[in-house]
């Protein structure tokens, strides 16, 4: 069995039809679902909240994959083609260094 495998979050320039469905993790071999999730996408400096977004999600691990069709509408979203429907401030914490037993 041929696993394809793509990288979870990669930016931009995708062109290709491959990798279409996902069925199982590339990380752990597990069985991914469809789920409809919200999303943070980071871009520059800028993060972006999507919301009811189908997305693949591993079921032992929790890795998210996305369709590169799904990437592809983020990306137009983010780059200001389409409008987003409401803008939320996000408070932004910086934990402090814990030291982790
Ligand atoms: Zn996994």
């Amino acid at each position: 069995m041929t696993t394809p495998l793509y990288p979870p979050l990669p930016r931009g320039e995708l062109s290709g039809e491959e990798a279409e469905d996902v069925k199982t993790c590339p990380f752990c071999k597990s069985d991914v679902e469809i789920k409809k999730i919200s999303h943070v996408h980071k871009w520059g400096d800028e993060y972006y909240l999507f919301e009811n977004v189908k997305a693949e999600v591993c079921r032992q691990c929790g890795e998210v994959f996305f369709s590169p069709e799904i990437l592809k509408l983020m990306d137009e979203y983010v780059k200001g083609k389409k409008s987003s429907e409401k803008t939320v401030c996000i408070p932004v914490i910086k934990m402090p260094d814990l030291a982790v037993a």
